[in-house]
């Protein structure tokens, strides 16, 4: 069984950075780190892979990434959590990607794989562009079936796959045949620490770094270039710490109230 694991570099602060030219995250790979629903992805990974293991079974768990070079070393460490090897997709024709042209790239990145994937785990979301878009992007470009948001360590049964997700009523339990693409909520597990053997593998393991001519994308749909959303305005809202008492009738109140959030929208 052959697991990629999609692992997004996010700022490590919330004092973020905005480019005020491409209105894009201004990306500094000092202060990068795993985005923290994908450490969750990478344990969900791992957690399959042990207990295929010790089934006898053979099972790979690659990482695979887009972003700047630095993303490498947060590479690594999954390696030294327990990976087997990882991709890097870095090349300046991926920078400023909306959801479509990251998940093109990614799916360029995932074909190109020596040994074809069985599972996609994703974050259910990033926490710097918040969409949670791409695992259900991706189950859409390879035409597989996907469950979103799950709750806790599906069970992987021969060819299918079984999970609790979350859904508008409480929680359901969802089975599909693989491949499969799930995305898992940040609660789902906890990363494990890396292993003396792990980081010492981690340092001479393949990280295989591409581009996009190497995974053969067409620049036209990655990028800036390939991204038919456009973020025109981005800011920081500013917070006040500013209270208002109201005085009056429920009524009265109520009206006041709305007229200040009104007020406050304009
Ligand atoms: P999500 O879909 O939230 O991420 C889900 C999972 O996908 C992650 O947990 C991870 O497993 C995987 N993943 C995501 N990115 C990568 C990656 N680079 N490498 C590996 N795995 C990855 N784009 C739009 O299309 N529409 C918008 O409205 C939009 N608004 C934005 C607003 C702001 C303020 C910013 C900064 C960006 C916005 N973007 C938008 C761009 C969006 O952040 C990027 O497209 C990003 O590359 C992927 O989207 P996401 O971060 O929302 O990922």
């Amino acid at each position: 069984m052959h697991i990629a694991v999609c692992v997004k570099a996010v700022p490590s602060t919330t004092e973020v950075k905005m480019d005020p030219e491409t209105h894009t995250i201004v990306r500094d790979g000092r202060a990068s780190v795993i985005n923290p629903f994908d450490a969750t992805a990478l344990e969900v990974a791992l957690a399959i892979k042990d207990a295929r293991s010790a089934a006898g079974e053979r099972t790979r768990v690659s990482v695979m990434s887009m972003g700047i070079p630095d993303t490498e070393r947060l590479l690594r460490d999954c390696i030294a959590r327990g990976a087997d090897d990882a991709l890097l997709l870095s090349d300046r024709a991926f920078a400023g990607a909306d959801t479509l042209a990251t998940t093109y790239a990614l799916s360029c990145g995932i074909s190109q794989l020596d040994e074809a994937v069985d599972l996609i785990v994703c974050g259910k979301m990033a926490v710097d562009g918040d969409t949670a878009q791409i695992g259900p992007e991706l189950a859409g470009a390879f035409e597989m079936p996907c469950i979103t948001d799950v709750q806790e360590q599906p069970e992987v049964c021969g060819r299918t796959l079984r999970a609790r997700r979350a859904c508008d009523g409480g929680r359901e339990t969802v089975e599909v045949d693989l491949p499969a693409v799930i995305t898992v909520a940040k609660d789902a597990a906890q990363l494990r620490m890396p292993s003396i053997p792990g980081v010492l593998a981690a340092e001479t393991a393949p990280v295989a770094v591409k581009t996009a001519a190497d995974v053969g994308a067409d620049t036209a749909r990655t990028g800036l270039a390939g991204s038919p959303t456009q973020v025109v305005r981005s800011f920081v809202p500013e917070r006040s710490q500013e209270a208002v008492a109201i005085e009056g009738s429920p009524a009265e109140q109520a009206a006041a109230l709305a007229a200040l959030i009104e007020e406050g929208c304009r």
